[in-house]
């Protein structure tokens, strides 16, 4: 095996194909330096070697030092100088690199191979003792606190009282003895904390540091974070040794960070922030305030540093130059970390960027019109689940609004919720239904649980490339960043906006899209579907073959559908038309009548609103498929349930209280998930199905006529388990659908059909498709009848179920793809055998997923059938899964 790969001086062992053996960082490392770009020498120990060490109770492979002496002679030949040695010595720094970025990994550790021997040629080399001497500290916390475990804030504890010793304020006023002395304060808190001396060989740091990259990986943060991101843990992560390059010796040097594209618009303009004399991570560490590498980033930010492009032209001219060499190369926007060296540019990091969902769409319609990727790579660079943001509402500009600050405008969107300070509270609170702002001075990998249920981040620190920045955009969570005028006092759970206090628990409102911090909620409005999204669902109805409809019954629910683009409507659910104040009273009229024609007295005044109803929607739906399900729920669930409206109820029906409550009683089931209610209703009580049927056909021909467009209602009978309770509920719908058409002189096409919904239904699908003209898979029930869990009762142990690894998802969200999946392809099979043209879709919440909706399309299914606000996800997941 090959433990170790090398790069730089223009040539790699490895290449960015090769991820899962290098990581992400140390791949692109390679591939940078392989395409000719400025990458300081380095080498790649592999995730290989991470697995080897969990395997073998943490163990390297044998040949691994020989592998790692190689490399670091690699780098020494490259770089002319020697690890250790005492007149130019080789630093490097240690960074580890999964395959996936994850936050909870190892911190980097740059200046790694400082020690006192060496720091004397590291200042004979650079000609700057100061610069030596504070690198030599820097390593020494650095190293103490991500090895050796000893918390930075003993380091600057002492950083603090040198300072007010010699009565300096600021970290610059320290000079060369200053942080020479410090050196030697931090070297004896390392022997008092650990009982040690802090290690001085070079080699013992090198290993130590890759020791403690490989450990990372079995820490809690980082289990964690894989859970929720669904990362293996045979994955392993790599380890980078890469020479050291300096962005802190002097104003020729600079480091900072930069995205090819802006990742919160996707414009097409260079976008970062960058430091001068400045290390590695003070850019993001919000000690400093960045400035932007361009005017326009500058302009737009109100910043009035000056710009890279001002104040360094031909380091900009050259980081320009290698953004687009990237961006062509990569064919996706990038994120890069670069450090300038004494007028010399270095790049330390590029990887395709994280971005918002508006940034994704943007980016992914603009590289295909610049030739960059083709229309079909387009449709699947945007994640369907990303697209649920751009649909989502953003506030009324119209609406009032008392803005309390202006922050950065970090990840768009806009959200309301109550204030909580902790990431802790904000899961707690969550959890008892609350929707929260998380409001922190800054973030951290170890806030990610609670950034992740808030409704929204708000930071006080930090630029537009901090981590509550970027993992904001990267769960689509609106964010304002590094508002500085927010006071926030954690002890007490407050925090002070220009005078104003707002307490835990307050509610407020941010835009993350103009960075206002605004009091109390705004109202919000919908936003618009042409543009670039439009080109992307044009671009995805191109290659998809499923058909997409919605789930929906009212006129509303029905216009937004069709406005999502919707082909039809795959579920209208009928008893949700049965609530309205109106007609409940006739409802429960019906339900509390002794006999046939009691019943049919009321079911006659329902039956012009039922009416009513389906003319509206057909109308709406111009001709498309409208798929009709009789009623389904059970009875009981009409009734009153308090004494006023029952005493309503018996004024209206005429009957005693009483004959109200005791209704209510005998109707009651133990387990009304699984009792009289679906097809049994129209089994034990036609009259109610033959009511629901005159009414859709008569609405039929009435739309017809209006319309002009032909009307091909499609009804659906739930809840089947056998043929003959679908043959029994068709001749009710056959009369009704005679009676019309005679009555009426006009003969409609109209199909009847049914739910697979039951496991024994699915199993006889051969025999029941002899008489249903097309199914659909209610998979909402499914799933409780296949599962033997019953939906409404199962978040609390599902959640432990997933946890250990029974179901991998919510089976409720996601499909149950082996289980009830399976029932799906027998009954599709079964069902398609007997009747070759069956029309098959899908109408449980699992049609807006899109795991499902692959599923759905490699089973054949004709169309699937989701909420309308998912139609566009859909649209997207259909066509990715067609590609
Ligand atoms: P992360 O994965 O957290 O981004 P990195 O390994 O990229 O960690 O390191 C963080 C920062 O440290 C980099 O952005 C860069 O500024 C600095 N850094 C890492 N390696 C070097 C190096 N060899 N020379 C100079 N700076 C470095
Ligand atoms: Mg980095
Ligand atoms: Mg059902």
């Amino acid at each position: 095996s090959k433990w170790v790969y090398t790069f730089g001086d223009g040539r790699a062992e490895g290449r960015a194909e090769m991820k899962n053996l290098l990581g992400g960082k140390g791949a692109n490392l390679a591939e940078m330096s392989a395409i000719g770009l400025p990458v300081p020498a380095g080498f790649t120990i592999t995730t290989e070697v991470c697995t080897h060490y969990y395997a073998n109770g943490r163990q390297y492979p044998a040949e691994l030092t020989a592998a790692v002496e190689a490399g670091i002679a690699h780098i020494e030949q490259i770089m002319g100088a020697g690890f250790g040695n005492a007149t130019n010595p080789l630093l490097v720094s240690v960074r580890s690199g999964a395959r996936a970025s994850m936050p909870g990994m190892m911190d980097t550790v740059l200046n790694l191979g400082l020690n006192d021997v060496t720091v004397a040629g590291l200042i004979a080399s650079s000609g700057d003792a100061r610069f030596g001497w504070d690198s030599y500290r820097r390593f020494i916390q650095m190293y103490s606190d991500v090895v050796l475990g000893i918390d930075h804030h003993h380091f600057e504890e002492l950083l603090e009282d040198l300072k007010s010793d010699r009565g300096y304020d600021l970290d610059t006023e320290l000079q060369a003895d200053d942080w020479k002395e410090l050196v030697s304060a931090y070297k004896g808190k390392v022997q008092e904390k650990l009982g040690r001396p802090f290690p001085d060989d070079p080699r013992e740091q090198l290993w130590g540091a890759v020791g403690a990259v490989f450990s990372s990986w079995m820490n809690q943060r980082a289990i964690t974070y894989r859970r929720l991101h669904d990362i293996p843990e045979s994955w392993g992560t790599a380890v980078n040794v890469q020479a050291m390059v300096f962005g802190n010796m002097g104003d020729d040097c600079a480091t900072g960070v930069a995205f090819t594209r802006d990742p919160s618009t996707g414009e097409n303009v260079f976008y970062g922030e960058y430091l001068i004399n400045a290390q590695g991570e003070d850019v993001v560490a919000g000690i400093r305030t960045p400035q932007h590498l361009t005017v326009v980033g500058k302009d737009r930010n109100h910043s009035t540093l000056p710009a890279m492009e001002e104040a360094m032209p031909e380091m900009f001219a050259e980081l320009d130059r290698i953004r687009h060499v990237l961006e062509k190369h990569y064919r996706d926007m990038q994120d890069m970390e670069f450090t300038i060296q004494r007028n010399k540019l270095w790049m330390l990091q590029t990887r395709n960027g994280k971005r918002t969902s508006a940034a994704a769409l943007k980016i992914a319609i603009d590289f295909a019109h610049e030739g960059l990727i083709s229309h079909q790579e387009a449709v699947l660079r945007v994640d369907p689940a990303q697209l649920d943001q751009l649909l989502h509402p953003m506030l009324d500009p119209n609406a009032p609004r008392t803005i309390l600050t202006t922050g950065l405008p970090a990840s768009p969107g806009a959200a309301s919720g109550r204030v909580v300070f902790t990431a802790e509270d904000a899961e707690d609170w969550a959890r008892r239904g609350e929707k929260v702002i998380l409001v922190r001075i800054e973030t951290s990998p170890e806030d990610i649980g609670g950034m992740h249920v808030a409704e929204g981040i708000l930071t006080s620190r930090g630029g537009m490339t901090s981590h509550a920045a970027v993992v904001a955009r990267g769960m689509g969570r609106p964010c304002v960043a590094g508002a500085g005028s927010v006071r926030i006092n954690y002890a007490e759970k407050v925090m002070t906006i220009l005078g104003r206090e707002i307490k835990e628990g307050d509610t407020v409102t941010l835009d993350g899209s103009s960075g206002q911090v605004i009091a109390g909620e705004v109202p919000t409005i919908q936003p618009e579907l042409t543009g670039d999204f439009g080109t992307l669902m044009e671009w995805a109805d191109a290659v998809r073959r499923l058909k997409v409809r919605a789930n929906a019954e009212t006129p509303t629910d029905a216009r937004t559908a069709r406005s999502f683009g919707a082909e039809g409507i795959g579920l209208c659910r009928t008893e949700h038309m049965f609530f309205d104040p109106k007609r409940i009273i006739h409802v429960r009229q019906m339900i509390l009548a002794q006999d046939e024609a009691g019943r049919r007295q009321a079911l006659d005044k329902l039956l012009p609103y039922q009416r009513e109803d389906f003319v509206e929607l057909f109308t709406i739906m111009q001709g498309l498929p409208v798929t009709i399900r009789l009623l389904d729920p059970p009875l009981h669930e009409f009734l009153p349930h308090t004494e006023e409206d029952m005493r309503e109820v018996a004024e209206a029906a005429g009957v005693d209280v009483k004959a109200v409550r005791s209704a209510a009683i005998a109707l009651s089931e133990s387990n009304p998930m699984l009792g009289h209610r679906g097809c049994r209703l129209g089994v034990t009580y036609p009259e109610i199905y033959e009511m629901q049927a005159i009414a859709i056909f008569e609405a039929a021909v009435q739309a017809s006529k209006a319309t002009g467009q032909t009307v091909v209602p499609e009804i659906m009978i739930p809840l089947v388990a056998t043929r003959r309770e679908l043959d029994l509920m068709k001749v009710v719908v056959d009369a009704a659908a005679s009676k019309v058409f005679g009555a009426t002189g006009v003969t409609l096409d109209y199909a009847v059909g049914t739910m697979i919904e039951l496991p024994r239904a699915a199993l006889r699908a051969g025999e029941i498709a002899e008489s249903a003209e097309f199914f659909s898979f209610g998979t909402n029930d499914l799933t409780q009848t296949t599962l033997g869990i019953s939906r409404d009762d199962s978040a609390h142990f599902l959640e432990t179920y997933q946890r250990k690894g029974i179901y991998e998802k919510d089976p409720f969200a996601s499909l149950d793809q082996e289980g009830v999946g399976e029932l799906v392809q027998i009954a599709a099979e079964r069902g398609r055998k007997t009747r070759a043209g069956l029309k098959l879709g899908i109408c449980g919440e699992h049609g807006g997923d899109p795991a499902s909706i692959h599923f759905c399309e490699q089973t054949g299914l004709d169309y699937v059938s989701c909420s309308p606000f998912r139609v566009p996800i859909a649209r997207l997941a259909a066509a990715q899964a067609a590609l």
